[in-house]
């Protein structure tokens, strides 16, 4: 095998995308990036529990076939590269992707491969479903309640990247224009940052959260924003949310307003998908007031960012909490923790994260069974107390195990 250069496994078809529709064959290639730090530990044990998982429901009908994609250090070091051309043709091939955490290294000239990833790819859509797995330690006294699927926005806004360092040529420059131009004068030592949002990737966005919604049946799509302050950034996210709803799902969704002057609160029959919106602010006390009155959010990136990792830790922490990010055809899954170097290698973190990232695949493939045959033992493992390290502290009477004996637990489980 060439250092830069992944075979496609011989015994695997290609996952295509025709007519707006996933076309999943019985044995799929798909890539997977191994990550940094613990992420050969974390990708040992997942793996381990998808195969299980899809043998123990198909019997040998469907498999995945697992291909390698390298980036970060891995990649590094077989081809002098982090991230090589071959890993972005890969995922574009084959469509559905699933990674552990890359290492970023802090300081200037290094952009975060994973904020990489996504634009390069065009992986609008960061969705984090957030629910509470029985046993977990949390800090909530009904943690069972909030049961939410975030969409975020994942190109614009303040992390567009657009934005200079106070004094520096280029924030004089914009401070002059705007004095000059605009008629606003700014104070000479500003930083200065742009938060561009748009119509076209406000709506993409909102309109995937209603699709899904509709999909899975959800009650409500709520869209969160800081619209009283930022009205034509934030303002517009909310407006524009409204207005892909009116105009392209009409006969199936109705605004919150509408239900409570028309219909006196109750949902009409035909119309179940209820949208609403919340200011961000509201919503951050929301989720830990009232968290069963919200299914879907759908939020611009800033405040998806704060919110998931706030959700996350409401369900009992980061550690269990799965990602995706996704293009209109790319489908892209992810641990949502770092690569916690300290651990590197030890056998010891937490595999949930990847192996609920893993379940988020195999719903996206249609293979519901399989996912909830993981999920359901999953559950069952962390009721059995056979924990890792980060559970375990927080539990009394927990066993503490290793990253790959909680694998096996889970797989033992699957029944
Ligand atoms: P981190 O999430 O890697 O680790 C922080 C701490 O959280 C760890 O020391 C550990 O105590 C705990 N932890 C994390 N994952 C765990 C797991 N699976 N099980 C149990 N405990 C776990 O965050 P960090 O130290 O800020 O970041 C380390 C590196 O990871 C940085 O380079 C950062 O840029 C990168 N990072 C990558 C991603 C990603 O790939 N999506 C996300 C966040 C951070």
């Amino acid at each position: 095998m060439k250092p830069d250069k992944t075979a496609p496994p011989t015994n695997g078809q290609r996952i295509e995308y025709r007519n707006g529709l996933l076309h999943v064959p019985d044995h799929p290639v798909i890539p997977f990036i191994e990550g940094d730090g613990v992420g050969p530990d974390l990708w040992a044990a997942s793996s381990r529990v998808f195969d299980a998982a899809v043998r123990k429901t198909y019997g040998g009908k469907k498999s995945i076939a697992w291909m390698e994609a390298y980036a970060g250090e891995k990649a590094h070091e077989k081809c002098g590269k982090i991230l090589p051309v071959e890993t972005f043709a890969a995922l574009r091939e084959y469509l559905v992707a699933i990674k552990g955490p890359l290492t970023t290294p802090v300081g200037g000239g290094f952009r975060s491969l994973n904020v990489t990833l996504r634009q390069e790819l065009n992986l609008y859509a960061c969705i984090r479903p957030v629910r509470y797995f029985r046993g977990v330690p949390s800090p909530m006294r009904e943690p069972e309640k909030l049961d939410v699927v975030i969409f975020r926005e994942n190109t614009e806004d303040v992390y567009a990247g657009i934005e200079w360092k106070a004094g520096s040529d280029e924030a004089k420059k914009v401070l002059a224009f705007m004095a000059r131009e605009m008629g606003r004068e700014l104070p000479a030592d500003a930083g200065i940052g742009f938060k561009p949002m748009s119509r076209g990737a406000s709506q993409r966005l909102v309109r995937r959260a209603i699709r899904y919604a509709l999909d899975r049946g959800k009650a409500s799509v709520t869209i969160v924003h800081k619209g009283n302050i930022m009205k034509y950034t934030e303002g517009a996210f909310r407006d524009w949310g409204y207005e892909v709803a009116a105009e392209e799902f009409a006969d199936r969704t109705i605004t919150e307003q509408a239900l409570t002057e028309k219909h006196g609160g109750s949902v009409p029959a035909g119309r179940r998908l209820v949208i609403k919106d919340r200011i961000a602010d509201a919503m951050f006390q929301q989720v830990l007031l009232r968290p069963a009155e919200y299914s879907v959010l759908a939020t611009p990136n800033l405040n998806g960012d704060y919110l998931s990792d706030a959700c996350a830790a409401q369900v009992g922490g980061l550690g269990m909490a799965p990602g995706a990010n996704m293009s209109d055809e790319i489908a892209f899954f992810e641990a949502t923790h770092g690569s916690a170097p300290k651990y590197a290698g030890q056998d010891k973190v937490n595999p949930g994260s990847v192996i609920l990232s893993g379940v988020m695949m195999l719903e996206h493939l249609g293979w519901q069974e399989a996912a909830e045959r993981i999920t359901s033992a999953i559950e069952e493992t962390i009721l059995s107390k056979n924990v890792t390290y980060d559970l375990a502290r927080q539990m009394e009477g927990a066993k503490e195990v290793s990253c790959s004996r909680f694998a096996d637990e889970i797989i033992k489980r699957m029944g």
